[in-house]
């Protein structure tokens, strides 16, 4: 999507320990009629799937996946990050490894929310090594529910994530996927 890399070279922010910041468009300040351009992009790239819900994991994927979800007329559910949890059997749950913050964290979505008969699109902010996919592809897969696919806005292609998911057979679509980024000269380097 040129729209958003030409965003990402103007505004990206590359830090130390392969940390791309979108924050003034993506992840803190949210630019409305881009999210409005991702959301009809992903409506183009899964147009033929029957989705019927959203799921994305809070915090940065509640914003696009609300823009997105009003092109697929469908909800959003969103999963919660938890300290620690008492499982009581009305949530699916799994763990999570933070790439950002390199922490373990149980993350659940309620009983009530995820049901085989759903067709679900999953959606999220970055795609790094992947440990935010495969945790909520474990929510899904406990609830019955049909993966129709994976909508990502950022993949970094230098790590793991993408390859890991793909393997698993889920379509996987990201808007932009950067290959290489120098923290020195700022340059980032997009996969065509
Ligand atoms: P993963 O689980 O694939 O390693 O990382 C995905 C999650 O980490 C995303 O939900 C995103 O919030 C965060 N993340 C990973 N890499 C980056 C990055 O370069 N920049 C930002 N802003 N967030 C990232």
């Amino acid at each position: 999507m040129e729209l958003l890399k030409e965003r990402i070279r103007k505004d990206g922010i590359i830090k130390e320990g392969n940390v791309l910041k979108v924050d003034s468009f993506l992840n803190h300040q949210m630019d409305i009629d881009l999210l409005n351009e991702i959301g009809k992009e992903f409506k183009r790239l899964f147009a033929d799937r029957p989705v019927n819900k959203i799921l994305t994991i809070e915090a940065s994927g509640i914003g696009i996946a609300c823009i997105a979800a009003q092109y697929f007329n469908a909800p959003v559910v969103f999963a919660k990050k938890k300290q620690s949890i008492n499982i009581d059997g009305e949530v699916y749950s799994t763990k999570i490894e933070s790439f950002t913050h390199k922490t373990v964290y149980d993350v659940i979505v309620s009983k009530k929310f995820l049901h085989k008969e759903d067709h679900i699109l999953i959606i999220d902010d970055f795609l790094a090594n992947g440990c935010a996919m495969e945790g909520l592809i474990d929510l899904v897969q406990s609830s019955g529910a049909i993966i129709e696919g994976i909508g990502i806005v950022i993949e970094k292609g230098f790590q793991k994530g993408g390859e890991l998911i793909r393997s698993k057979g889920v379509h996987v679509e990201s808007l932009a996927i950067v290959d290489g980024m120098n923290a020195q000269t700022g340059e980032v380097i997009f996969r065509n």
